[in-house]
């Protein structure tokens, strides 16, 4: 997919439209983490130092179209302006003649986009006021990037349009995993349940050229070639698409990795008597929980065997230990591995992104993503409008 970035335009004298995620977690008044806020300053200083004026748009918590004090963005305008070491200046409504009086290195703070519900229609009055007030569209949302909104996508089509430094990063890093990526690719992909990653799953096998199933999802895939999990998590109504899935991959040459042998309980709470199994003797008043260490080895091998690795969900109920061990430990492998220079790794995921950082490895991994839904996406082959319309 073709879209622009800060290197194909030039900025000089320009106010540039930036539409960026600052969606941080409050308490009171108080920013409890800045770390969306920290991520955006390279676009803003970038542009600033190339001679463009920064107008920020924003969306902050989910109003529904109304005007909520408690979502107002002029809460977040102190960490913002103590993270950027800049003034910022936030404005209700933008004015064209207030932004243009102001010095070009003031950062100007559009109030909450989703104060209106014409920003999530994609109103195009909405987008047409907003390019009024700028020259140029920056967008560094990729989080926002999957929904067509008036801030994200109507205004591009009226403006320039780029990509800022952060969505820039999260773009080639995304491409140099399932892009053009170094192969052999392994996909791992784990949680809870088959019914709400199908589309992932039908993607990557067309893919990929290993591809792990862990997690609840595993046992609907067991379940569907007779093997019984007692009181497992799974969804015996999928037994078909599991199967179709796996015909698929075969056809596409996709080797497909289920558990060898798994971590059973009678109950699922901290200090549950465990014991490892072989995948075929689940009892029948027991659930599986987790991958046993025989299925951790051979995931060793085929992350060995690979050149880039990209993750999605847990391989068990890491929440509780010990039903954390196989994500951990296959994590302790993509993070060792990638620290060696052997592998490419690229993982997100609202769980499996606090997975791998309990497991320690977040920090060595080449990319994990804090995207969520437009990740999941993009990781299901689908075009992400704020993306889309940067191409021109
Ligand atoms: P992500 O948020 O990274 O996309 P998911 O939400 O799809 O991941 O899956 C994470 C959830 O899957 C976790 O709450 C985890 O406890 C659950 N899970 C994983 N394996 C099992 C299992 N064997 N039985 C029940 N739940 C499981
Ligand atoms: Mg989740």
């Amino acid at each position: 997919m073709a879209w622009k970035t800060m290197d194909d335009v030039a900025l000089a004298g320009k106010t540039v439209l930036t539409r960026v995620d600052i969606n941080v977690p409050m308490e009171g008044d108080k920013v409890t983490d800045t770390t969306r806020i920290d991520k955006i300053k390279p676009t803003v200083e970038d542009i600033i130092a190339r001679g463009g004026k920064v107008v920020l748009l924003a969306h902050f918590g989910r109003p529904k179209g109304k005007i909520v004090p408690e979502m107002s963005l002029r809460h977040v305008q102190p960490a913002l302006e103590a993270s950027l070491g800049r003034k910022v200046v936030f404005v209700e409504r933008p004015d064209r003649a207030m932004i243009d009086a102001l010095p070009s290195d003031a950062v100007v703070l559009v109030e909450n986009t989703r104060f209106t519900d014409m920003e999530e229609a994609n109103d195009p009055r909405m987008a047409q006021f907003l390019a009024s007030m700028g020259d140029m569209f920056c967008n560094d949302a990729f989080s926002a990037a999957h929904r067509a909104h008036a801030s994200t996508e109507g205004i591009a089509h009226l403006l320039p349009s780029f990509a800022g430094r952060l969505m820039e990063e999260e773009l080639r890093a995304l491409e140099a995993a399932l892009g053009t990526p170094q192969r052999p690719v392994v996909a791992v992909v784990g949680g809870a349940k088959v019914s709400t990653k199908l589309e992932l799953l039908g993607n990557l096998v067309t893919k990929v050229d290993h591809l792990v199933i862990g997690g609840g999802m595993a046992n609907t895939f067991l379940v569907a070639q007779g093997v019984e999990v007692g009181k497992s998590l799974a969804e015996r109504d999928m037994g078909p698409m599991a199967l179709d899935i796996l015909a698929k991959a075969k056809a596409a040459g996709c080797t497909i990795h289920l558990p060898v042998d798994i971590v059973v309980a009678r109950e699922f709470k901290a200090g549950a008597a465990s014991e490892v199994l072989p995948v075929a003797a689940c009892p029948a008043d027991a659930m599986i929980l987790d991958a046993g260490p025989a299925t951790v080895t051979e995931l060793t091998r085929v992350f060995e065997a690979c050149k880039t690795l990209i993750w999605n969900g847990p391989l068990g109920a890491f929440e509780i230990t010990p039903f954390d061990a196989a994500t951990t430990a296959a994590a302790q492998v993509a993070a060792h591995l990638t620290r060696e220079g052997k592998l490419i790794s690229v993982a997100g995921g609202g769980d499996t992104v606090s997975a791998l950082h309990q497991a320690g490895a977040a920090g060595d991994f080449t990319f994990i993503s804090t995207a969520g839904g437009a990740f999941l996406e993009w990781m299901e082959g689908k075009i992400l409008p704020g993306v889309a319309a940067l191409g021109g």
